[in-house]
């Protein structure tokens, strides 16, 4: 009796799970025995090069297409036997985010939201959760594409899902949108699980507390971001507003390599967990130097993306 009791709760506490799956077009495998799950309220990066095989396992997730071979339970359902509740489960934006320009914000919504037997507030609410309140009522065609990708999250979100499906929701979008998107995500992920696809790193670091990178329709890594950031290693990225020797810059405590990337922009790696950032901002003006921008990056997560899919 106990053990049921304790695999029921495992069951309900993994969002996705899936079990060697693979997937085959014709002569090609887009997916090889891939296996991983998703803890519920997580927000999980799943990145990899063009062609990796996202979109296809975003496609299994939600029912879309079928596996080849193994098991997918979105929600506790089976996707095979239980198709009904795994779509009832998910809300889906997919990779080129169709939408019918000629349509009114709100009339799209209205219209899918009947699909899913969705009440008149439901709709209100999630216009208002998106931001969308300021462009509901024109139509698709006139807003910039981080409005309608906000349409394609609303729509998604209609149903109330439980876990989001996001297959590349950045790609894109200028700085601006992008940050408001971010947020936005970020936002949704406080209270859904959160699966999104992406092929730029600096994405998953913006957004995710953990990082599956798939390459070549197999699964090179899985690691939440928390941990890889207790790494020994960061770069930070920092310039100036005048040329500096490369080994004037070596003088900073605990650094390990100086590298020009442009004009006045340096790459300044440091051995340490610690964040230096200060360290430099008290380096510059020790030594009458003006800083124009002053960036962290995690130098972990990039090593090991580049390394593992090149
Ligand atoms: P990603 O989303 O990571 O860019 P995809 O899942 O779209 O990758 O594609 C993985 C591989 O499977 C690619 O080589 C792609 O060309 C191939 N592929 C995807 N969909 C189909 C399809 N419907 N028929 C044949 N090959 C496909
Ligand atoms: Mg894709």
């Amino acid at each position: 009796y106990i053990t049921e009791c304790l695999f029921l709760k495992k069951d309900v506490t993994m969002s996705i799970k899936v079990e060697n799956i693979t997937k085959v077009y014709g002569e090609q495998k887009a997916l090889n025995t891939i296996s991983f799950s998703v803890k519920s309220a997580e927000i999980v990066g799943f990145l990899g090069p063009n062609g990796a095989g996202k979109s296809t396992m975003m496609k299994i997730l939600t029912t879309y297409i079928n596996p080849s071979e193994g098991q997918v339970k979105v929600n506790g359902y089976d996707i095979d036997s239980d198709k009904k509740s795994v779509q009832s489960s998910v809300g889906y934006l997919p990779e080129h985010n169709p939408l019918y320009t000629d349509l009114y914000v709100r009339e799209y919504l209205k219209f899918n939201g009947d699909v899913h037997n969705v009440k008149k507030q439901r709709i209100e609410k999630v216009i208002e959760l998106t931001g969308l309140l300021p462009e509901a009522h024109k139509k698709i065609g006139q807003l910039s594409k981080g409005y309608r990708q906000r349409v394609g999250l609303a729509n998604a979100m209609l149903h109330n899902p439980d876990v989001l499906i996001l297959d590349e929701p950045t790609t894109g979008l200028d700085p601006n949108q992008l940050v408001d998107i971010r947020n936005l995500i970020k936002n949704i992920g406080k209270e859904k699980t959160v699966f999104l696809s992406t092929h730029i790193m600096q994405e998953v670091e913006a957004m995710c507390d953990r990082v599956i990178i798939i390459n070549k329709g197999e699964i090179v890594a899985d690691k939440y971001l928390a941990d890889m950031r207790q790494d020994q290693e960061q770069i930070v990225i920092v310039e100036f507003d005048y040329r500096v020797e490369d080994t004037f810059l070596l003088k900073l405590p605990k650094v390990s390599s100086v590298k020009n990337t442009q004009n006045f922009i340096y790459e300044i790696t440091f051995s340490t967990a610690e964040d230096m950032r200060s360290h430099v901002f008290d380096f510059a003006n020790d030594n009458a130097l003006k800083i124009l921008q002053l960036n962290q990056k995690n130098a972990s997560l990039e090593s090991l993306f580049r390394e593992l899919t090149s």
